[in-house]
């Protein structure tokens, strides 16, 4: 695919930075260029580029990457999304530094000083699955139409006329934040009577698969909520899974999967461990991220995860989308699906739930990871029986937060009420209420 990089008038011209430039795409097009493939183009704006033709490129472009180290006024972007609006929705790569990143929260944000992230936000745009791709361009084109990105409240006739027309439904819950309010201190996080009753009554129906996808471990699922037989559980973000009806009995996906790596991967955190006296700093942590990911994580089945303070390796197969994708896939006569959850990655299962392209009413699953790893490497794809206005992604928080999901509720009791509504609970319907900052966890 070839490169085409198109160069802003500079506010002085720098005729020493240009000849480097032209030298650095002469050497590239000497390298891997051919006599029909020039892989790399420069071109200057100010120069030779007319509107019309910028435009043609912008609307052509598989992706588009916008990195300046600061800015104050560059409107290529929002220009992009435009003219993609007919074309390809291709993605976006966009600095964090730039004014406008803050409205374009649908963009593979990057600091374009960290030239791994921006490699890897590259790739991430490059091969994004076209539901994604078409998704992430509806949030943006409504940004650039002066709209501000909001999720609508989840729509309690639809859900309700939904779910009693369909003859099997999953239920996929996050407990933190979804099920329970956030608290303070975690191991406060409990049940309320009304939370477990709704739990209950969904499980009981036969034709409902009720599962709760957290991030806990399995103790605390078991101690709070594993006296609900029919409802099953995953712990620790997909590692663990007590199917529904099989007693106390978790199934260890990680012990099923190749660990082999994981001497590897100890041997690098210790060096970078090892021998520092006030433990690892940033720079250390940022160094040790990139020896993982350019040696290890691409002939290994694993993914390099950073966090806040944290710095994560897990095997692909794990993660909540990965398990909504498993119990899909296992699940393909489902009629309706509702998912919920709060957080960051809850966002994997409502990717995991993108599963129409533009106007297509039909829709196959791939045999994910978690099968093709753990049961059988040939499973074929399968058909699935969903239609799309029966797939009700639900994201508990404000309708202006970033989300895949297609609905929101603000607040976990929310989520329970319209439960106990589904299973014919009389409850008080509440209104949109207002709304206020939450807590975030990454539970
Ligand atoms: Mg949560």
């Amino acid at each position: 695919m070839p490169d085409v990089q198109v160069t802003s008038p500079a506010l002085t011209d720098s005729p020493k930075l240009e000849r480097q430039v032209s030298e650095l795409v002469a050497n590239i097009n000497g390298e891997f260029g051919s006599l029909d493939f020039i892989p790399a183009n420069a071109r200057a704006e100010h120069q030779t580029l007319k509107k019309d033709e910028f435009y043609a490129l912008l609307s052509v472009a598989d992706l588009a990457v916008i990195t300046p180290l600061r800015d104050g006024m560059n409107t290529t972007s929002m220009e992009f999304v435009i003219a993609q609006g007919r074309t390809k929705r291709s993605p976006v790569v966009l600095s964090e530094f730039m004014g406008i990143s803050k409205h374009m929260e649908n963009a593979l944000m990057v600091n374009p000083w960290n030239l791994g992230d921006v490699a890897a936000a590259i790739n991430q745009g490059l091969v994004m699955s076209e539901p994604e791709k078409l998704a992430r361009h509806e949030e943006l084109h409504r940004v650039r139409q002066g709209e501000r990105a909001r999720t609508p409240y989840i729509p309690r006739d639809v859900l309700e006329s939904r779910y009693h027309a369909a003859k099997k439904r999953l239920f996929f819950f996050d407990y933190d934040g979804t099920l329970a309010p956030i608290v303070k201190t975690p191991s406060m996080a409990v049940p309320t009577p009304a939370t477990l009753r709704a739990l209950e009554k969904l499980a009981a129906d036969a034709r409902n698969v009720v599962y709760i996808i957290s991030g806990r471990d399995g103790a605390f699922l078991e101690q709070h909520l594993g006296h609900l037989q029919n409802v099953g559980f995953s712990a620790e973000h997909g590692g663990f899974v007590r199917a529904p009806g099989t007693g106390n009995a978790w199934t260890n996906f990680t012990e099923k999967l190749d660990m082999s790596w994981m001497g590897e991967v100890e041997e690098v955190f210790r060096y970078y461990t090892e021998g520092e006296r006030s433990g690892v700093g940033q720079f250390q942590c940022r160094q040790c991220q990139d020896l993982l990911e350019n040696n290890l994580a691409h002939k290994r089945p694993i993914e390099v995860l950073v966090g806040k303070k944290n710095l994560e390796v897990r095997p692909i197969a794990v993660n909540k989308g990965e398990i909504v994708k498993r119990l899909l896939y296992l699940n393909p006569d489902a009629e309706f699906v509702f998912c919920a959850g709060d957080d960051k990655t809850d966002e994997d299962m409502f990717r995991a739930l993108i599963l129409f392209g533009t106007g297509s009413t039909k829709a196959t699953l791939d045999a994910p990871l978690s099968v093709t790893l753990i049961d059988a490497e040939d499973a074929p794809p399968v058909e699935l029986a969903i239609k799309p206005d029966c797939v009700f992604t639900t994201a508990v928080g404000q309708s202006s937060k970033r989300t895949l999901a297609s609905w929101h509720v603000t607040t976990p009791a929310e989520i329970v009420e319209h439960m106990l509504g589904l299973v014919g609970e009389p409850t008080k319907r509440t209104a949109p209420a207002e709304e206020e900052e939450k807590v975030d966890s990454r539970l």
